[in-house]
């Protein structure tokens, strides 16, 4: 490349005038240049320098050069700069990243906090992980689905769903796609989709948002066991992905992580209990796990495992219980560290029980009869799992806030940008 001519388009990140010699760090989606504008060029050039500044698109027509001292390596001398368009000075939001500045100023300035290496890294791991989980599934023979995010009931019964004003008819946004992607194992086998789903938290925590990703998948012929080694295998998968070509961007996190060995732990809910209690934690069999529970199963535990065989009362409907014992369910928590990733299990297939389940939970069959009807069609057997997609990222890149780990979260006092 050096000597050859060149034209780059981006944006300015740093100005820096020391006189007689002057430096601008172009940055651009794929990383930074030096442009190093020397004592003997144009007044022209000279004048435009002076008027750039930071995040300013510009366009810089010039030769490479190889200089050991410049970044990396090379450095741009300009022919030619041209302002495309200029960005207001100052900006709203510190770029450097030297002040620390609080997550809600930087959510309210989000595309500019975005250019931040911090914000820069995440995304570029959130993408090397988006590409490992689709090229997984295309691997397995997973088909992708896209089930409709606009539902005329509830799909467990909870009180977080949005309503939505759909014509003259009630509907609410879907807290998750699972009585379609259980449906479609009956056409299609093995299905997995990527999309949006709405919960209603009322909670103001780190780990919850209104509107997430999530990552589902669904697969006939398997039970809880099989969706855990898929699991495992996605994970690992991920993994290895994003050490292998994210090392910079953990660099900017200063996160190091290593591949966990698998398999991966599997405690049954029993023995989760038994470790909290003996280790001063107030909890019963049959409690759900809270946060300070989850806090020292964190401290405790630092590697991903499951938390399998949950008792029925605490899981949806649509888990199957055990057959031998029913107060315990073919089901499962992915967890890492002191984080909730994901939840599956093997699904009830047969009908009348899943009907019995539905009015145990307290719910009217009847405004399930479109999801009840197809279990009289040859359902299969079948299991699968919901992972939170910015929870894993949330873990993988050693976040303690969700919010980070979304482009534009929404939560209970959030809804712009
Ligand atoms: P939690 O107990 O942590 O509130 P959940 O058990 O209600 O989660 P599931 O219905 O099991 O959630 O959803 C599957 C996965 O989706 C969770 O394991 C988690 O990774 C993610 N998830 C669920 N709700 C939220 C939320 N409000 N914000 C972010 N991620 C979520
Ligand atoms: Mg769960």
């Amino acid at each position: 490349m050096a000597h050859s001519e060149v034209k780059l388009l981006g944006w300015v990140e740093v100005k820096r005038d020391l006189g007689k010699i002057k430096f601008i760090i172009l940055r651009d989606y794929k990383g930074k240049i030096q442009i190093t504008i020397p004592p003997t060029s144009s007044s022209e050039l000279t004048s435009i320098f002076n008027n750039l500044s930071r995040e300013d698109v510009i366009s810089v027509s010039g030769i490479v050069k190889n200089t050991p001292q410049a970044p990396n390596g090379v450095e741009i001398i300009p022919k030619e700069i041209k302002i495309i368009n200029k960005a207001v000075s100052p900006l709203p939001l510190e770029l450097t990243g030297k002040i620390k500045v609080e997550l809600d100023t930087r959510l309210d300035y989000r595309i500019l906090d975005l250019r931040t290496a911090r914000s820069n890294a995440i995304f570029k791991i959130n993408n090397v992980m988006l590409i490992a989980i689709r090229n997984f599934f295309v691997e397995n023979d997973f088909m992708e689905i896209h089930t409709p995010k606009i539902i005329a009931s509830a799909t467990e019964g909870g009180t977080e769903l949005f309503p939505v004003a759909y014509f003259d008819k009630e509907a609410f946004l879907a807290q998750s796609p699972q009585l379609y992607k259980e449906q479609l194992t009956s056409v299609f086998e093995k299905v997995y989709e990527i999309a949006p789903v709405f919960r209603a938290e009322e909670s103001n925590t780190t780990r919850h948002l209104s509107e997430i990703v999530m990552l589902d998948m669904e697969a006939a012929f398997k039970d809880y066991n099989g969706i855990m080694v898929l699991c495992e295998q996605l994970l690992d998968r991920v993994f290895k992905e994003v050490i292998n070509k994210c090392q910079r961007e953990l660099e900017v996190l200063k996160q190091k992580i290593q591949r966990p060995k698998t398999p991966y732990r599997r405690y049954s809910y029993s023995e989760i209990i038994e470790i909290l209690t003996s280790n001063g934690v107030k909890i019963n069999w049959g409690d759900d796990i809270d946060t300070f529970a989850l806090r020292k199963l964190g401290e405790l535990i630092q590697e991903p495992y499951f938390i399998k065989d949950w008792p029925t009362k605490n899981k949806p409907f649509y888990i199957s219980p055990c057959i031998d014992h029913p107060e315990v369910s073919e089901s499962f928590d992915l967890m890492y560290g002191w984080l909730e990733i994901a939840s599956g299990g093997t699904r009830i297939h047969q009908k009348e029980l899943l009907i019995n389940r539905i009015k145990e939970k307290g719910m009217n069959p009847e405004s399930f009869d479109f999801h009840l009807k197809t279990f009289d069609w040859g359902m299969p057997p079948h299991a699968g799992c919901g992972i939170g997609l910015a929870r894993l990222l949330m873990s993988i890149t050693g976040l303690d806030n969700i919010r980070e780990a979304v482009l534009f979260p929404r939560d209970r006092y959030r809804l712009t940008p």
